[in-house]
């Protein structure tokens, strides 16, 4: 039997209606010959409540109590939906992660999966079960210890049994109906895309696009799991939702695909370094050590042996990222003048594959923005996407006008 892998998100099922109408959808398929597995999160606000709990009982919590805490959400989950199509007379039973098993690193509370072994499930699907229920988010450790993903990880539990089981697809069951060129909350233009590639919806999931967990795209891409995005709350149709799929030729026509962005950025300026070899290394050492995530860089000219340094991080790593670079001057590691800090800024970004074989792309998008009177702080690029630093204040602005300028609106 072909298998098809279906997961529902905290919001398809928050409620006991809400897992029976999930329910049904899993009926549908089962009914058009799939075997499947269905791969469920916890009630919607659950895990907060829960890592809430374990934050107030021991703030420097032991990582494997939080994991053996936090997983328990989609336990419950699991076995409702299991009880729900019983009811329904579908033959179904619940998974917990360690008795498929789902393997995973030891790196609690945001351990990867290295091996899902089929054996199990497959046995039970040839006794004639048709659903098994698994609770996303959670595995076991090589100690046999309970493990979590890192929040949002079961769409990355979902893959993975995707590829374990080489699906026929993965369905991905949330509270928007698919991927957007951009969020329908700022540009009330915004157009959901049939289509999407993996290259972009990573792109969009790591700018900062909360529909798929980043790692989640990343393993769809490598073991090319067909993916769909989709709504539990919506009819049941073929055209419903966005396919995330390897990238087709009529991608390429469109330059841009998606303008995402991210609100909470900051930019941090080392005044007068020395430009010497090694100094990129001594700067950007002690940050990543301090944790601290830096994205956008560069170096300005130098005029007599020093430069400017410039870097942007999210804003809540500002005190962080200070804190590294005054030790590592107080330390004689590195020199400035002053370390600027700009907390006023986000990053938009325009995406698309089709930038790699069209020009003009980055001279349209700057244009675009000079002509609405924003000042581009920083600008960064990759082979398929643009990004530029601007102050907060013109956000919605940039975003719904770089929307208009690629013409997104008229985006299938
Ligand atoms: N329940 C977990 C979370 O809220 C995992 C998930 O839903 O994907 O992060
Ligand atoms: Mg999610």
């Amino acid at each position: 039997m072909p298998v098809l892998v279906m997961k529902f998100g905290g919001t398809s099922v928050a409620t006991l209606d809400r897992i029976k109408r999930a329910a049904k959808r899993v009926g549908l398929e089962v009914a058009k010959g799939y075997d499947v597995i269905v791969i469920v999160s916890a009630m919607s606000g659950k895990t907060n409540e829960l890592v809430g709990w374990v934050n107030e009982t021991s703030p420097l919590y032991d990582a494997r109590e939080y994991d053996a805490v936090v997983s328990s959400g989609e336990n419950v989950t699991a076995g409702l939906m299991a009880l729900t199509l019983q009811e329904m007379g579908v033959p179904a039973r619940s998974w917990q992660g360690w008795q498929v098993p789902v393997k995973t690193t030891d790196a609690h509370a945001n351990a990867r999966i290295e091996e899902i072994p089929p054996e199990n499930i497959t046995a039970k699907f040839g006794e004639g079960m048709k659903v098994a229920v698994v609770a996303g988010f959670q595995g076991i450790s090589p100690e046999g210890r309970i493990t979590t993903l890192g929040r949002g990880g079961s769409d990355t539990t979902a893959v993975a049994f995707a590829a374990a089981f080489e699906a026929e697809r993965c369905d991905i069951y949330t509270d928007v109906d698919g991927v957007y060129t951009t969020d329908p909350r700022i540009s009330s233009k915004a157009r959901k895309l049939h289509k999407i590639s993996f290259e972009e919806m990573l792109e969009l999931a790591s700018l900062g696009a909360k529909v798929l967990q980043t790692r989640s795209v990343e393993l769809a891409m490598r073991y090319k799991v067909k993916l769909r995005v989709l709504s539990s709350f919506e009819e049941p149709s073929d055209e419903a939702g966005t396919l995330v799929c390897d990238e087709e030729e009529s991608m390429e026509n469109r330059p841009v695909s998606g303008i995402a962005y991210s609100r909470d950025e900051a930019k941090m300026t080392l005044i007068s370094v020395a430009d010497r070899p090694g100094i990129a290394a001594a700067i950007f050492g002690p940050l990543s050590d301090a944790g601290v995530n830096v994205d956008m860089i560069i170096q300005n000219i130098s005029e007599e042996g020093r430069t400017d340094m410039t870097f942007s991080c999210p804003t809540d790593q500002v005190l962080r990222a200070q804190k590294a670079l005054n030790e590592a001057k107080a330390n004689g590691d590195i020199n400035f003048h002053d370390l600027v800090a700009d907390t006023d800024v986000c990053k938009v970004s325009a995406v698309g594959i089709g930038m790699r074989s069209q020009s003009g792309v980055a001279a349209k998008m700057f244009k675009t923005l000079s002509d609405e009177g924003i000042n581009i702080k920083v600008i960064a690029t990759s082979e398929i996407k643009i990004s530029v630093l601007i102050d907060r204040k013109y956000l919605e602005l940039a975003v719904q006008s770089l929307h208009d300028a690629f013409e997104l609106e008229k985006a299938t």
